[in-house]
């Protein structure tokens, strides 16, 4: 394969750099506590879908250097290198670099200026397998046990992020909100 960057690096990272829905390949402590938390769920009969666990850093690191290349915030020859993607992002010209970068942020869907000027990060608490994105949803009131067997009854709003008795029960499990990001619940909040 061409080591330079381009849109082939998009189906490289589809097949070797791949984020992941599974709760098994969090971080071991923390998938202990989204289990408790997430069975405590299921048995006041809470339903959950995942939508993302741990992401691959390789993945962050195309995300990265492919966006901040493309907008002229660093220059190829700048970029980090890591091992086991060995992708050259330096095309020995400028205008060709930026042009494969742009090709990978386009192939990924990144975000971009004005939506986003922000670069990806190169760490998160995803990457590092102690985050989870997940929808909870129910109907009426639920009825839930927290870690210490005490129940509490939570309505169901909308907005999980203004549902700030849902996330004292995740508290007591180690599992804390992030209230800028509805689905994102971590071991620290962020
Ligand atoms: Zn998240």
């Amino acid at each position: 394969m061409d080591a330079k960057s381009g849109r082939h690096w998009v189906a490289w990272a589809n097949t070797h750099a791949r984020n992941s829905r599974r709760v098994e390949d969090l971080d071991s402590m923390f998938r202990r506590k989204i289990e408790a938390f997430t069975d405590a769920l299921a048995v006041g009969g809470a339903g959950i879908r995942v939508s993302a666990t741990r992401r691959s850093p390789g993945r962050a690191y195309l995300f990265h250097w492919s966006w901040k290349i493309a907008h002229g915030r660093s220059k190829a020859s700048e970029a980090e290198s890591m091992a086991g993607v060995p992708i050259q992002w330096d095309h020995g010209d400028d205008r060709l670099s930026r042009a494969g970068a742009l090709e990978m942020v386009r192939g990924f869907g990144l975000a971009v200026p004005p939506r986003s000027v922000y670069p990806p990060a190169l760490s998160s608490n995803h990457i590092a397998g102690r985050a989870i994105d997940m929808d909870i949803t129910w109907s009426g009131t639920l009825r839930i046990a927290k870690k210490d067997g005490a129940v509490a009854a939570i309505d169901y709003m909308h907005n999980v992020n203004s549902n700030i008795a849902l996330h004292a029960v995740g508290a007591s499990y180690g599992v804390l909100k992030l209230r800028s990001d509805a689905p994102h619940w971590s071991f620290n909040g962020r």
